[in-house]
């Protein structure tokens, strides 16, 4: 949103498109502590409407559009999308500037988690933003795991985490909010070797449920009971779309100024939100003084 943000106001008209909604990662965020001009935090839902008030204000072009593959053929980016296979708008026909913001997914989930099971095991937590009194079991023990915890419990939810190791890497400081909520449960070395559907039946969370079938969860010395399963176990970058020929030729289209990666699918570690925005201004800028040289 920021880069196309910037391309606007040079004079340019980027199309921005986006499989689901926009806002990405952020309508996961319980609270942006971080990102500058809100001393006290801002909800990540609350950021986005702000964002999305701001390019819509300027009127950036934005399709509801999942990008299938990009391919570089002939000087230029081929945009294959899921609904305008066959007939491409003619402004993304030629692209010769591609701006790839598509951030990251979740590292696969283990194959022991049974088909029925899955329907409710999740690696976001905006699916769940609705549901409140369940049992929600997050696996993880980062950043995300927390932050999922602290969400849920907000909504009377009750939350058990499991660690497969003894080692917490998340923020102290969401390490200690959780800690003071007692609808918050931690067990380290709580290794998950398989997620299936059940009758409900009691076990050591011990709240009711209202649903009939449930998961149990099996660890090497317990089993848990849960309405909900949420994965937290770390994401890489989403780049699946991309044909094999821009891959072998990546550099080489990052050097020439026409391929840019900004957000999370670059930064690694350094995975934040003002870092995302701050990418985005720059490639705007690099992008326009390479158009106007
Ligand atoms: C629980 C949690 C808490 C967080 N808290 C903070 C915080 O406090 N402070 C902070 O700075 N950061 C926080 N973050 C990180 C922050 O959300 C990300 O750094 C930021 O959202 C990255 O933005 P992005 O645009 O690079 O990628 P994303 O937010 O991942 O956006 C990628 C977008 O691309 C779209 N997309 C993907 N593939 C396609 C395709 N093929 N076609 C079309 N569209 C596609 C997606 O739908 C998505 O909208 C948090 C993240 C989580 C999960």
């Amino acid at each position: 949103m920021t880069c196309a943000l910037q391309l606007h106001r040079y004079g340019l008209k980027p199309i921005l498109l986006e499989k689901r909604e926009l806002g990405g990662l952020l309508w996961n965020a319980n609270l942006v502590e971080n990102y500058p001009g809100f001393p006290n935090g801002v909800r990540g839902e609350k950021l986005i409407a702000l964002m999305k008030k701001q390019i819509e204000r300027i009127g950036v072009e934005v399709k509801r559009e999942e990008v299938t593959r990009i391919d570089w053929k002939e000087n230029h980016f081929e945009i294959t999308t899921k609904y305008r296979e066959a007939s491409p708008w003619d402004a993304i026909r030629n692209t010769q500037y591609l701006i790839l913001a598509t951030g990251t997914k979740s590292r696969p989930l283990p194959d022991t988690i049974s088909p029925e099971a899955s329907k409710r095991v999740f690696t976001e937590v905006w699916p769940l933003a609705e549901v409140t009194d369940k049992q929600i079991v997050i696996v993880g023990a980062g950043d995300a795991a927390f932050d999922y915890a602290i969400n849920l419990v907000k909504k009377r939810n009750f939350v058990t985490i499991l660690n497969r190791g003894e080692t917490v890497k998340c923020l102290p400081l969401l390490f200690e909010r959780a800690a003071r909520e007692p609808q918050i449960q931690y067990f380290a070395k709580t290794n998950v070797s398989q997620i299936a559907f059940v009758k409900s039946r009691k076990s050591k969370v011990t709240r009711p449920s209202t649903f009939d079938f449930r998961l149990r969860i099996d660890c090497e010395t317990e089993t848990f009971e849960a309405d909900y399963v949420l994965y937290a176990i770390g994401r890489v970058p989403n780049v699946d779309y991309l044909s094999e020929e821009i891959c072998r030729r990546e550099n080489e289209l990052v050097e020439a100024g026409h391929l840019y990666f900004i957000g999370d699918v670059k930064n690694d570690l350094f995975r934040q939100v003002a870092i995302a925005a701050g990418d985005g201004l720059r490639a705007a800028m690099e992008i326009f003084s390479r158009m106007t040289k």
